[in-house]
């Protein structure tokens, strides 16, 4: 085999919840997840060594060494089969980089199932998201694509029915957000307002919605809660959210730890509006539109 080309796409959080900070540094949640048509392509061809090149958006903000989600999940992968990584990675990048939408951890999922198809491993899709749990929380759901809840750190997945199909607008912003840096906020606004944090549960408002298809209400059951932390780190995005709900998003939120913003369109057409009319009142660096659910990585 000469070259294997693997689609990745992003995910949303249609749900984030946030429970207590567990004591191995982790918070338990709950997360529904909702991949979406923004993709990132990684090619892996036979190479020597492992060798990493990123191309595309913000390509230069993404390590092209051993510290690439992607180049960690291929040596995991080789180490587990006892093969050399001995790997090309070409990665082209589409998901903003540190942008809440996941692209580190689904770069990390399209090299396990590149190289699971170039080293022949043959690995079941329950052992590569075993592995890929062990690289980052959100590189399970990346696999499996569509939507679905996630439990534990998010990486303990449950598929989740839906009717049909959501129109988004992504605003991209400029520069990205730490993940550990958005939980760590989060946690010093609890407790400067002394809130007292419950164990997450999935709502039945979002999971109902999603069943039936009802754009509306899925809009309003939107929830997050790292977005107060998102905003109090990049107060420009309240102002984004704000603009967009007044061009008519059916819901607008930050996507997982920010700091792009997600915002939820009545059709194809309705999101078309929506992205040109957030790009003119210029609230974000780009728009793109995009629909979900989608599959997880898959071989192209
Ligand atoms: P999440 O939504 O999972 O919290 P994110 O979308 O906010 O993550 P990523 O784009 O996954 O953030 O990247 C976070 C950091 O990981 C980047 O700043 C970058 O230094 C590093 N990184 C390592 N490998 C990759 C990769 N293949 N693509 C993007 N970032 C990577």
């Amino acid at each position: 085999m000469t070259a294997v080309s693997v689609r990745v796409p992003a995910k949303v959080n249609l749900q984030l919840s946030v429970g207590p900070l567990r004591d191995d540094g982790y918070h338990d949640l709950v997360s529904v997840f909702h991949a979406v048509s923004l993709f990132d392509e990684l090619t892996a061809t036979p190479a020597d060594d492992l060798f990493v090149r990123v191309e595309g958006t913000s390509a230069e903000e993404v390590p092209a060494d051993d510290d690439n989600l992607a180049a960690r999940a291929a040596r995991l992968l080789a180490e587990r089969i006892g093969v050399r990584p001995a790997v090309r990675l070409r990665i082209h990048k589409a998901i903003p980089v540190a942008g809440g939408m996941a692209g580190g951890s689904a770069d990390a999922a399209a090299a396990l199932v590149a190289c699971d198809r170039l080293w022949g491993a043959g690995l079941t899709a329950a052992e590569l998201a075993e592995l890929g749990a062990a690289i980052g929380s959100d590189v399970p759901f990346a696999l499996l694509g569509g939507t679905a809840i996630g439990v534990g750190r998010g990486e303990r997945l449950t598929p989740v029915p839906v009717d049909g199909r959501f129109h988004w607008v992504f605003a991209l912003a400029d520069g990205g957000l730490s993940t550990p840096a958005v939980y760590a906020e989060c946690d010093r606004l609890r407790e400067r307002h002394g809130e007292k944090v419950r164990p997450p549960e999935a709502s039945d408002r979002l999971i109902d919605a999603l069943a039936t298809g009802d754009v509306k209400e899925l809009g309003s059951a939107l929830t997050n809660d790292l977005q107060p932390a998102a905003l109090a780190l990049r107060p420009s995005l309240r102002r984004t959210l704000t603009v967009g709900r007044e061009l008519g998003a059916l819901g607008a939120l930050v996507s997982g730890s920010g700091p792009t913003c997600a915002f939820l369109a009545e059709s194809d057409a309705h999101a078309l509006d929506l992205a040109a009319a957030l790009s003119d009142a210029g609230v974000a660096r780009s728009t793109v539109r995009a629909y979900g659910p989608v599959p997880g990585a898959i071989v192209v």
